[in-house]
């Protein structure tokens, strides 16, 4: 018979991940409890897609699925072909929750609320009877035996047969991800692949940047360089900020931006007309001028660019603004083109964890096993979510990561309960 500070399994964390694992090892018969520092569980999850959720991303292919998380994406296998994208959607729909599919085959809940998901596993962890503690934060796990033998919280201990990891990374550390689950993983003989923020915002150098605060920009496409060598491209939207770029694009090339930067300097390449190639674009621009006959250059370029990027391109190309565009040279318009194909900008650095949508690094997945997340160096511990050195790109990736690896270690735990 077990007392009050007696379960079978313990789960640390109330992420997405911690919610999922004790959702379903109780679902499976175990006792469990759910320990979590915050005064909520989910604080995350309920800013996540600015409050909508993307908690999950339409491809049911598995391979197609685990190749956006890089080399690393193998380890997911057998977690997703277990519960995969296809499985969540009908976990979510099932209790209530329709999904719709967005741009980029983004999935959010129909009514664009991230509470919708919220509640849905807070109801799964209330019918299985999960012991939740919150404003409970761990500071120590004690070992007897190469096993797990208590987990110390401030003022109480905790005892379990299994326990599962999921207090997350070090990204967004004002939601409670602190990073603490690294500390007790290397306490615990566990290797941490140093931890570097993933999906943040960039700095960058240029003055102008500041003037474009809040522009955003659809279908766009950036390249990144080094030593004149093209690092990586993408397509899509990007949001230009006080500070330098943020936005899709940008967050996704961010984690390559930061491995770069410690090897030299780097540039982005903005291409704001990437429909028309230069020639094309010129065609186009010396119809704009056509149109606009005998007015200044400055009061041009309406038909072609949002207005708050004007002045600065203006500046920029160096042509005189009140220039009338009959006398522009073919000099000056080939430069304008150019700006407008080829816009520079240096990054400096990335904004930190503060502003990390994601950890890249964390639990070296060779020391877990992938079909049950259960940790080769001590027998009655399991990981899952951000925890691990798992990081895909935005559009729902991350969130499945913490739904599949929360299932497989909840499952795996309740084993024999
Ligand atoms: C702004 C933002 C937007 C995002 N949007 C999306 C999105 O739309 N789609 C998507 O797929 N991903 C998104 N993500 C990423 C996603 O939120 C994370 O991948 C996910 O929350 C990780 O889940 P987790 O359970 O592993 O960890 P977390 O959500 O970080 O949960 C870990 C929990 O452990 C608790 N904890 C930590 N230390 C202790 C301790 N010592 N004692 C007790 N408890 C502790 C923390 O308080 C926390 O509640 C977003 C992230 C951010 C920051």
């Amino acid at each position: 018979m077990k007392d009050n500070n007696s379960f079978d399994i313990a789960v640390i964390g109330g992420g997405p991940a911690g919610m999922m694992a004790a959702g379903r090892a109780t679902e499976l018969g175990a006792k469990v409890v759910l320990i979590e520092k915050n005064e909520i569980l989910g604080k995350k999850l309920l800013i996540t897609g600015k409050g909508r959720c993307n908690f999950t991303h339409n491809e049911l292919d598995i391979r197609k699925f685990t190749e956006k998380f890089g080399r690393n994406g193998r380890f997911l296998y057998s977690a997703l072909a277990l519960f995969g994208a296809g499985e969540v959607i009908d976990f979510f729909e099932s209790r209530g929750v329709k999904s719709k599919v967005e741009q980029g085959d983004r999935i959010f809940p129909e009514d664009g609320n991230a509470r919708d998901i919220l509640n849905v596993l807070r109801k799964y962890l209330a019918e299985g009877k999960v012991n939740i503690l919150l404003n409970s934060e761990v500071t120590e796990f004690k070992q007897e035996n190469g096993k797990i033998s208590q987990v110390l919280l401030r003022g109480r201990q905790i005892y379990a047969d299994e326990y599962i990891i999921c207090a997350g990374g070090k990204a967004y550390p004002q939601t409670g991800s602190t990073g603490d689950g690294y500390q007790w993983a290397e306490q615990l003989g566990h290797t941490v692949i140093t931890p570097v923020p993933a999906l943040n915002p960039v700095k960058t150098s240029e003055k102008w940047v500041k003037e474009l605060q809040g522009l955003s920009l659809k279908n766009v496409s950036l390249k990144l360089f080094q030593n004149g060598k093209k690092q990586n491209e993408r397509f899509g939207e990007m949001l230009f900020t006080h500070f330098g770029v943020s936005g899709p694009i940008v967050m996704d090339m961010s984690k390559n931006i930061g491995t770069l930067l410690k090897k030299g300097p780097v540039k982005l390449i903005l291409d704001l007309k990437p429909a028309l190639d230069f020639k094309k674009l010129d065609k186009r621009v010396q119809r704009d001028f056509q149109e606009f006959k005998g007015r200044m250059f400055k009061n041009s370029l309406k038909g072609l660019l949002p207005l708050s990027i004007i002045p600065v391109i203006i500046k920029l190309s160096s042509i005189e603004p009140e220039k009338k565009v009959d006398y522009i040279s073919r000099e000056e318009r080939n430069k304008l083109v150019r700006l407008l194909k080829e816009l520079e900008l240096t990054p400096t650095g990335l904004l930190g964890f503060k502003w990390s949508v994601v950890t890249n690094g964390g639990v070296a997945l060779k020391e877990v096993n992938p079909n049950t997340m259960g940790s080769k160096k001590i027998e009655n511990l399991y990981f899952a979510g951000e925890i691990l050195d798992l990081d895909g790109p935005s559009g729902g990736y991350n969130l499945q990561e913490c739904w599949s690896t929360g299932y497989v270690a909840g499952k795996s735990a309740a084993k024999g309960h």
